[in-house]
C-alpha cells in the first residue's frame, strides 16, 4: 500500500508513525513553517500545483488520507476533487472542534472576529496564525494587540502590536502567565480543536478573558471522515 498523507498536523504525524511498518508512507507538508516537525517515513514538501499537479502526483499512490488542519480548506478541496476524478480512495482525518462554551462569541470569518474583539476588549490576544493577521489588521490596528505566531509575520506589524514567537503544545500555567503579564482581555482564536492549544481556552475562562472563536467552514462533501487516528489506521488497513 502506497499511502499519501496530507499533513501539517499532530494527527498526521501520529498516523505516519502508526503505519510506517505496514505501508509505504509519504507525508506531504506545505512548507509554510521554517523548521517543521517532520513525521517518520518519506516526506515531500511544497504545494502540488493545484488539482492538476495533485492528479499527476497521485499516480504514485494507492490511497490518500487528508489529515490537514481543519482550516486548510484549499488543500482539502483539491484532494477531494483530484481523488474523485482519478478514483483514488480518500479519507479525511479531522480532529473535532472544541466543545462550545456558552460564554464564547462564535464568528464566521477573521474579519468578523477582529470587529467582535474590538467591541469586547482593549488588549486582544490573537492566535490565528501569521498568514491570517492581515485580515484582522483593519479593525485592530489602533489596539495594543498581542499576537502569537510560529514564524515571523510577512506583513508589517503596527508599532503598538507585540509579537511573541513560539510553537505548541502549551501549558495552562504558561498560558495564564502570558495572558496575565500582558493584561489580555479578549482572546481571538480559530476552532482548531485538539489538545495542543486548549490551555489558552482554559486560561481565558479562569481569567474572565472574553473569547472570540472563528467557526470552521464545511469541508468538501462526500468524503468519508473520521475523527480519530485509530479509525484512520483501520481504514488504511481495510484498503491495503
Ligand atoms: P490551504 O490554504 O488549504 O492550502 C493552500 C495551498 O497550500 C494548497 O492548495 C497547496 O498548494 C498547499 N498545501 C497545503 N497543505 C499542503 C500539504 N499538506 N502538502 C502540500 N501542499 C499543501 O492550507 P493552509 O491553511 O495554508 O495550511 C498549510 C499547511 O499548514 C497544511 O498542511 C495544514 O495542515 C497546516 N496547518 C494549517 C493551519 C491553519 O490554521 N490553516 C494550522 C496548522 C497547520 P497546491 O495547490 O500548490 O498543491
Amino acid at each position: 500500500m502506497r499511502l499519501l498523507i496530507l499533513g501539517g498536523t499532530s494527527e498526521a504525524r501520529e498516523l505516519a508513525a502508526r503505519l510506517v511498518d505496514d505501508a509505504d508512507i509519504t507525508s506531504s507538508l506545505a512548507g509554510r513553517v521554517a523548521e517543521p516537525r517532520l513525521p517518520v517515513g518519506n516526506v515531500r514538501i511544497g504545494g502540488f500545483g493545484g488539482v492538476p499537479g495533485l492528479r499527476k502526483a497521485l499516480v504514485e499512490y494507492d490511497a490518500v488520507v487528508d489529515a490537514t488542519h481543519p482550516f486548510a480548506l484549499g488543500m482539502s478541496a483539491n484532494a477531494a476533487a483530484a481523488c474523485a476524478l482519478d478514483g483514488v480512495p480518500l479519507l479525511r482525518l479531522e480532529r473535532p472542534g472544541w466543545h462550545p462554551d456558552p460564554a464564547w462569541h462564535y464568528v464566521d470569518s477573521h474579519e468578523e472576529a477582529a470587529h467582535a474583539a474590538a467591541g469586547l476588549g482593549a488588549r486582544p490576544f490573537i492566535t490565528v496564525g501569521r498568514r491570517e493577521l492581515p485580515r484582522l489588521l483593519p479593525a485592530l490596528d489602533a489596539y495594543p494587540v498581542l499576537t502569537r505566531v510560529v514564524d515571523t509575520p510577512e506583513m508589517t506589524v503596527p508599532d503598538n502590536w507585540e509579537v511573541v514567537r513560539s510553537r505548541g503544545p502549551y501549558s495552562l500555567r504558561g498560558e495564564l502567565a502570558l495572558m496575565q503579564r500582558h493584561r489580555c482581555d479578549v482572546l481571538v482564536t480559530k476552532d482548531s480543536g485538539g489538545t495542543y492549544t486548549w490551555p489558552k481556552m482554559e486560561a481565558a475562562s479562569l481569567l474572565g478573558v472574553e473569547v472570540v472563536i472563528i467557526r470552521r467552514a464545511a469541508g468538501p462533501e462526500g468524503v468519508p471522515t473520521v475523527n480519530l487516528v485509530d479509525a484512520a489506521v483501520a481504514w488504511v488497513m481495510k484498503h491495503a
